[in-house]
Parts: structure tokens; C-alpha cells; sequence
């Protein structure tokens, strides 16, 4: 029977730790959050992120902008906001809509402001193990595993998927704490004999009951990064997680796993940026 990690209530500590040390700032850190377009699911991102703000003490200045906003117009505000003493980290909620390219404008924001540990400077520093802000969702996880005693040294760590915002950096991250990675894609033959293997198992994939209960190794820690939408419309990871749950030692949630703490590291990567605008 698994051992339930709770993101919620992590998140809450790591939020309660970034509110206190930003009372001990001479100003309040500043966030700037760019939504462009109404998809209804960014929508929802971008409140929940203006809500942590404002629950850590940290200000946040929202950019709603037209989906036909033309890209240098995008460019110009991201100048901007690079230059403005406010505001200590950027945050450009993706995807954009088309025909807006995403490195184009990730490119732009200051590396110095990239909250999000999306610009190819700081993607360069997490892999040489010398990144100034954590990968939001990989370093959530990170934190999981250290709050519930979880070894990785020496241990067959899994991640299934292969993208710039988890699977890649999560990788980084669990082989810089010694673990030993196979990272998995839509090309991996015989997936189901890598993923049995994993004393931990980490699914970024995106598909609701694809992770089965064959598919994992008796006292394996199940870590599910997916938010994806069942045939009902209820929020689910990639686990098939009534099935999983007996087998594994420890299990996220969700909702109430990753999410959480994704959103968590954020405010601490903002209080980070501030500290070091200040210095
Ligand atoms: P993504 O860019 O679509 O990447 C998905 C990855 O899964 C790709 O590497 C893809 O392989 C791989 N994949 C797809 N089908 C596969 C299959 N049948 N077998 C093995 N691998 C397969 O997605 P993402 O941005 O990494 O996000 C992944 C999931 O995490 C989504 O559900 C997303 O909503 C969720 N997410 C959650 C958080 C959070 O805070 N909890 C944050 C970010 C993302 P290829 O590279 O070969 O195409």
C-alpha cells in the first residue's frame, strides 16, 4: 500500500518559507505575468499563479493581450518589463497562440528575470550543474522525494518523456542527485520492460490510464507529472492510479501532486531573482 505524497501541503510549507523571507526584503519582489489570448486553461495557470503572489507577499503586474497581438509588439513589452526595477521575473504563459514563436520570446526575457528556467542560459547552467533558478516542475519533484526521505542515489530512476519543461530537466536533476536515469519518448521499444524496472518512475507524458499496473515494479515510488482530462472531464495523471497504488511504496496525486509544487517553486525562484537584484 503507497505512501500518498501530499503536494498540497508541501507546497503550502514551501509558500509559508518564501512569504517569510520576503518580509525580510526592503521591498517586495515583483512578478510579471503575460497571458496572450484566452485559451481558458491559461486562464486558470495564470490566476492560480497571481493567487500564490499575492498568498507569498509578492507583487504581480498581469499583461492580458489580444491573440492577434503582433510579435514585435509582444517583444517590445518583454524589453520592457527586462528593464523595469519592479519586477524581478517574467513569466509568458504558453503555448502562444499562432503564429507567435515561443523561442523567439523566450529568447527575449532577461535570463536574469526567467522565473520559469525557460531561456537557453539557464537551461545551459542547470546542465552543468550551476543553475541560478530550479526548473519549476522537475524541481518539485526534487523537493517531494528530499520531504519524504526518498533516496535516489544509486537508484534506477525512469522518466517517460523527453520535453524541454519536464522530461529533459527532470532527468538532469535526478542524475545530478545520482540516480541512475533512462529517459523514455513515443520512440522507446519495449517500454513497459524499461519502466519495471524503476525504483522510481516519473510519467510526463500526457495520456490518461497509460501507466497500468504491470508496468510498475512492486515498492516502486510513482511520481505523476501529467494533467490531462479524462472521458469525463476530471482531471487525471498519465497513472491508472486505483491499480498502481497498492504496488507502489510512494504515489502522487493528482490533482494535488505536482501541480502544487510546480507552482510553489515558482514563487521561490521569484524570491531568488529578487535577492539577487538587490544584492
Ligand atoms: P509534451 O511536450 O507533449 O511531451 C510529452 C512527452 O511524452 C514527449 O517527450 C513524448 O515523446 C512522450 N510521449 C508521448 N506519447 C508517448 C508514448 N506513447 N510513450 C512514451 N512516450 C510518449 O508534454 P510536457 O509539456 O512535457 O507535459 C507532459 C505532461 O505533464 C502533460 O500532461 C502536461 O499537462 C503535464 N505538465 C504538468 C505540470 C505540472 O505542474 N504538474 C507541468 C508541466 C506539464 P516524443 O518526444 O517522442 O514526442
Amino acid at each position: 500500500m503507497a505512501i500518498v505524497i501530499d503536494g498540497k501541503a508541501l507546497a503550502a510549507k514551501v509558500k509559508d518559507e518564501v512569504r517569510h523571507e520576503v518580509l525580510t526584503l526592503p521591498r517586495r519582489p515583483g512578478l510579471a505575468v503575460v497571458l496572450v489570448g484566452e485559451d481558458p486553461a491559461s486562464q486558470v495557470y495564470v490566476r492560480g499563479k497571481e493567487s500564490d503572489c499575492a498568498q507569498c507577499g509578492i507583487e504581480s503586474f498581469g499583461y492580458r493581450l489580444p491573440a492577434d497581438t503582433p510579435e514585435e509588439e509582444l517583444l517590445a513589452l518583454v524589453r520592457r518589463l527586462n528593464e523595469d526595477q519592479r519586477v524581478d521575473g517574467i513569466l509568458v504563459q504558453l503555448p502562444l497562440p499562432a503564429p507567435l514563436n515561443e523561442k523567439v520570446v523566450i529568447d527575449t526575457i532577461s535570463p536574469d528575470k526567467d522565473v520559469d528556467c525557460f531561456h537557453p542560459f539557464n537551461v545551459g547552467q542547470l546542465h552543468i550543474g550551476q543553475a541560478r533558478f530550479a526548473p519549476c516542475t522537475p524541481a518539485g519533484v526534487m523537493e517531494m522525494l528530499r520531504a519524504y526521505d526518498i533516496p535516489v542515489r544509486g537508484k534506477r530512476c525512469v522518466v517517460l518523456g523527453r520535453s524541454n519543461i519536464v522530461g529533459k530537466p527532470m532527468a538532469v536533476l535526478l542524475t545530478q542527485a545520482d540516480g541512475t536515469v533512462t529517459t523514455c519518448h513515443s520512440r522507446t521499444e519495449d517500454l513497459a520492460e524499461i519502466t519495471r524496472q524503476a525504483d522510481i518512475l516519473v510519467s510526463a507524458i500526457g495520456r490518461a490510464h497509460f501507466i497500468t499496473a504491470d508496468m510498475v515494479k512492486e515498492g516502486a515510488v510513482v511520481i505523476d507529472v501529467a494533467m490531462n482530462r479524462n472521458e469525463s472531464g476530471k482531471l487525471c495523471g498519465d497513472v491508472e492510479y486505483d491499480e498502481v497504488f497498492p504496488k507502489a511504496s510512494y504515489i502522487t496525486p493528482v490533482p494535488g501532486g505536482v501541480g502544487p509544487m510546480t507552482r510553489a517553486i515558482l514563487m521561490r525562484n521569484i524570491l531568488t531573482a529578487a535577492r539577487s537584484h538587490l544584492e
